[in-house]
């Protein structure tokens, strides 16, 4: 049986969690002379810590209760937060699967937690007999799984018997979820050792708004909410979001679009003499194999494209970003005028 208690460090088990003199006045009038604000200006006020109107808005787009959603200054800092909340430093370890996102690796760097980076096999995909066998180290309190998974672009298999077989908590990254059909979202209730991670970086186009988010158990997230800064999120930026998140159908179109380009794109990489090997993706970037990356990373930066070089952890493969038809038309233009 899963028990949550013992999953997380006991130094925030013990914490209370944040409440304000304010809280009973929460869209009322007030004189409010309790948070040493400046009471002159038009940002001079903090923002609702409780973020309730933006839970309410994204409650409805993920069709999911309020108290399952803790919001976090990008999912960069829900990834962080995970990892102080379940991991003594210097003790516990967590685990992911690689290639994968970077940030899991930075993260437990700086939280003194060791991260153990198991392989995934030639197609990407968990090897899941080794898989479970690692798991059996009862140090590994959380581990970490992206579906689509960046940089190779697929959509990870075996997550569901991963949360099955793992007694600590499954964070699943979806940052690139919105671009598919799949998503755990929906059995989150099964799983209370889950966490899945989205953000409006990717599909709803807000990178520079920050703004990512952590689904779990009402438990998870109220563990969620007792380490968060009060007011991690801006109030510029939260009304970004919430207008953002009121265009479903803006939303809808740029998909649309981008899978369109996507798939095109592959299509017309596949024909190159340089490339070796498109892998299918179900994000809005391409892994491609060529004959020899750097050389190509080299000469796309001479024409002020910039890619990701991922030489180093995929021999001889680079990840492109799908961009604008303009700009995918002008890399495909480059590219075959290389020699
Ligand atoms: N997860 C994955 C898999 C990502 O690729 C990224 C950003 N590249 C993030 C999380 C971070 O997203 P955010 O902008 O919400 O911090």
């Amino acid at each position: 049986m899963f028990d949550l208690n013992t999953i997380v460090r006991p130094n925030i088990l013990a914490l209370q969690p944040y409440s304000s003199a304010r809280d009973e006045y929460s869209g009322k009038q007030g004189i409010f002379l309790d948070a040493n604000e400046n009471p002159f200006g038009e940002l001079n006020r903090y923002p609702d810590p409780y973020q309730s109107e933006l839970k309410d808005k994204i409650a409805l787009v993920y069709s999911i209760a309020p108290e399952n959603i803790f919001i976090g200054n990008g999912s960069d800092e829900a990834i962080d937060l995970c990892l102080r909340i379940f991991c003594e430093p210097g003790k516990d370890k967590a685990l992911t699967f690689t290639p994968t996102y970077g940030m899991y690796k930075v993260s437990a760097a700086i939280n003194n937690i060791e991260l153990l980076e198991i392989p995934l096999n030639a197609e990407f995909q968990i090897d899941i007999n080794s898989a479970i066998a690692s798991l059996k180290d009862p140090a590994i309190k959380v581990l970490f799984i992206c579906s689509p998974n960046n940089p190779s672009g697929n959509t990870i298999e075996e997550i569901e018997t991963m949360i099955k077989n793992f007694k600590g908590i499954v964070i699943v990254d979806e940052a690139y979820a919105d671009f598919t059909n799949s998503s755990l979202l929906e059995k989150l209730g099964m799983y209370p050792n889950l966490v899945i991670l989205k953000t409006l970086s990717k599909a709803w186009g807000l990178a520079a708004v920050r703004l990512g988010m952590a689904f779990g158990s009402k438990a998870i997230i109220d563990l969620f909410n007792k380490v968060k800064p009060p007011y991690n999120i801006s109030t510029l930026n939260y009304k970004a979001a919430i207008e953002k998140l009121g265009d479903i159908q803006g939303f809808e179109k740029a998909k649309f679009l981008l899978i369109s380009e996507r798939e095109r794109m592959a299509e017309a990489l596949t024909k190159l003499p340089q490339v070796v090997k498109v892998y299918p993706s179900q994000a809005n970037f391409l892994l491609i194999e060529v004959r020899n990356a750097n050389r190509i990373y080299d000469y796309l930066k001479q024409n002020n494209i910039i890619v990701r070089n991922r030489n180093q952890e995929i021999p001889n493969c680079i990840r492109i970003t799908v961009g604008t038809p303009d700009e995918n038309k002008k890399l495909l233009t480059i590219l075959e005028n290389s020699t």
